[in-house]
């Protein structure tokens, strides 16, 4: 395996086979006795049974060990996937999903999901650490068990750096968070806005890319998930998400869920320069959710302009009116 780039949309593309492993439908490899007796990275509680587990992935796209050997191949730039690639368990009760678990367990995941941020930005080989979910067999789920996965790589994620990049720009003209911006118009506006606890906002954003889609973002300024903001309740974001997820499944079949925090400041030697010297001014955490509606394959014209046949603020109406509960 290794990861090319694009030259010319500067893309990291991972390329080769993944290792495949035996699959055995009746042995889950996140909740079978034998999968419990591996290693985790990280469990809660540390003793008696466990509520959340942290496990190397069995087919990893990185890999932890070794040296990025960055290198030029004439104009092309290539390296070797080093990395970390992990996967979160969310329950040991194989036939829950995240949003059927109670927001105390929810906040549990999430403190999970910075935990392993956290520890894995302090390794400088690391510039981005991606926390993310696909759930549902149309949204890729690799197993039903409900899982999260956690990468870590030497470059940030495209759309990523778009964010980052735009933060800064937004930043530089403004003197202003844009994802603040974002949350005072919705705010006044109100339309799109779904659902609220405490200071999280759930909201269809004003260009959605896809039906339903739905960000998650505190009101209060904050780069990075992983370092909570003195006085910011993880459980009303706990609750907020929940309450998002049970909406969604009534109608989407599937959805991806990704964390965007800031880039990993340690990897960059010397003083910053570009968009990681204004990251804590300019960038602001956030969740989006992709939900999948739409199972048709999608035609060339729309894969490279996004067409959304829904109104985020009919979506937003929608969704608001859909008992949160149950
Ligand atoms: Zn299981
Ligand atoms: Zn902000
Ligand atoms: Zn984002």
């Amino acid at each position: 395996m290794e990861i090319r780039r694009d030259p010319i949309t500067q893309s990291w593309v991972v390329l080769g086979q993944r290792e495949e492993h035996p699959e055995n439908d009746q042995v889950c490899p996140l909740c079978s006795k034998e999968a419990e007796k591996q290693p985790a990275l990280l469990t809660w509680p540390e003793q008696g049974p466990w509520q959340v587990r942290v496990v190397p992935h069995m087919t990893p796209l990185y890999r932890i060990e070794g040296e990025l050997g960055r290198q030029a191949e004439g104009i092309y730039d290539k390296m070797q996937p080093v990395g970390a690639h992990e996967v979160i368990v969310e329950s040991p009760q194989h036939d829950k999903r995240l949003g059927q678990l109670s927001d105390e367990e929810i906040e549990r995941v999430l403190w999970a999901y910075g935990a392993r941020i956290a520890d894995l930005k302090k390794d400088p080989r690391f510039k981005y650490v991606a926390v993310f979910k696909n759930q549902g067999v149309l949204a890729g789920e690799e197993w039903a068990h409900p899982h999260s996965q956690v990468t870590a790589t030497a470059f940030v994620p495209r759309r990523v750096k778009y964010e980052l990049h735009a933060s800064r720009d937004w930043f530089k003209e403004k003197e202003r968070c844009v994802f603040c911006d974002i949350v005072r118009q919705e705010e006044k506006q109100s339309k799109r806005i779904v659902d609220v606890q405490g200071d999280y906002y759930a909201l269809c954003p004003y260009a959605s890319r896809v039906p339903y889609e739905i960000w998650l973002l505190h009101r209060r300024h904050n780069h990075a998930f992983e370092q909570p903001r003195a006085g910011s309740n993880r459980r009303n974001l706990a609750a907020l998400l929940g309450r998002t997820l049970r909406r969604l499944e009534k109608f989407a079949p599937a959805f991806h869920l990704v964390v965007h925090t800031s880039p990993n400041t340690l990897s960059k030697k010397g003083e910053l320069s570009g968009y990681w010297k204004t990251l804590a001014d300019d960038f602001h955490w956030h969740i989006e959710i992709l939900p999948i509606v739409q199972t048709r394959s999608k035609s060339y014209s729309i894969k490279e302009v996004y067409y959304n046949g829904v109104l985020p603020e009919e979506a937003a109406e929608y969704l608001r009116n859909l008992d949160a509960n149950s």
